[in-house]
């Protein structure tokens, strides 16, 4: 038996039209436009795609998208000081600062500048710690792509054995959180962790976000179990060109799970869709409205 392969593009889709009805419904019935603000620092190749993305997206989902790009030589005071104005400007109701930043500017610093209820990505350590403590937060974007394509396939997640491999502070510890919060029994597997394989073999749902490609292999797998391949790593090819690969070895694991995502197809197009969905949950949030059904934990 072949996995059900968890289609992101459809389902990212469809978070994207229920974004879109709800940004509809603001403008409609209060005059109330959701704003996205993005800073990109520098002119990283990656970046400058992700970010013309994002903005793409924010507009065709009806809401308003502001990008302040600046060159690497910004100072510290000053790229805070674009924080702070964006932090008091009522048309904007998510922030977010494209990572990596340029050595010279401390990353925590600058994520913790935001205001936590703008946070979109979810970075800031008041989000970080109110996730954890299970309260209401601004979840990050990835963990909350895969959970909502986890409910979707399970439904209720109680009592599931989950293995997050990976405890990055932006996927491994917010997934791990979140499958908490969803009464899973968590596993967080990393580098350290002694037989791997073994772990795994016990887990019902299995988040892989290592960075290593084509890592876990078909017979690390429960028969039946579901996968969520989070890595995105490139791969050369033999004519000169690349293609993409997540951390899981999809040929192997397919035949053996019940459900599975690919990559490319899978969370990538998952995490930009949250990201929209964030900020019209930011943005209900801060007019003391009802926040959309199905966009946040
Ligand atoms: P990090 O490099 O920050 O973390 C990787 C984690 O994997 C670490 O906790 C590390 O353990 C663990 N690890 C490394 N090697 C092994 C191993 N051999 N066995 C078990 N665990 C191991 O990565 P990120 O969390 O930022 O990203 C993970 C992947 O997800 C990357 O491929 C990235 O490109 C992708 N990604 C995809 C996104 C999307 O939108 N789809 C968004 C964000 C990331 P230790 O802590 O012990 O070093």
């Amino acid at each position: 038996m072949s996995a059900t392969v968890i289609d992101g593009k459809a389902f990212a889709a469809e978070v994207r039209e229920k974004v879109a009805g709800h940004v509809a419904r603001l403008k409609a019935d209060h005059g109330i436009i959701p704003g996205l603000a993005v800073v990109l620092i520098g002119e990283d190749p990656a970046s400058s795609v992700y970010v013309r993305n994002k903005g793409k997206q924010t507009r065709e989902v009806g809401m308003k998208s502001v990008e302040h790009r600046r060159d690497t030589d910004i100072s510290e005071a000053e790229l805070l000081a674009l924080i702070d104005d964006l932090n008091t400007d009522d048309s904007i109701h998510g922030i977010l600062v494209q990572l990596p930043l340029p050595d010279h500017l401390d990353a925590e610093l600058v994520i913790n500048a935001i205001d936590p209820a703008k946070d979109v990505d979810g970075f800031h350590i008041s989000n970080v710690g109110l996730l954890g403590t299970g309260q209401k937060s601004m979840v990050p974007c990835t963990p909350l792509g895969c959970l909502m394509m986890l409910r979707d396939q399970h439904g209720s997640l109680s009592g599931l054995n989950a293995v997050v491999i990976g405890r990055s502070n932006i996927v491994g510890k917010p997934m791990a959180q979140l499958l908490l919060g969803e009464s899973c029994t968590v596993t967080m597997a990393h580098s350290r962790t002694r037989d791997l394989p073994e772990v795994v073999r016990r887990a019902d749902i299995v988040v892989a976000a290592v960075g290593r490609p084509q890592m876990v292999q078909g017979d690390w797998i429960k028969p039946g179990a579901t996968v969520i391949d989070v890595g995105i790593n490139r791969l050369a090819k033999e004519d000169g060109g690349t293609r993409l690969v997540g951390d899981v070895d999809y040929d192997s694991c397919a035949p053996v799970a019940g459900a599975i995502t690919p990559v490319p197809g899978g969370v990538g197009p998952m995490t930009i869709a949250c990201l929209l969905a964030n900020t019209v949950t930011a943005c209900c949030r801060a007019n003391d409205l009802p926040e959309p059904e199905g966009l946040t934990v």
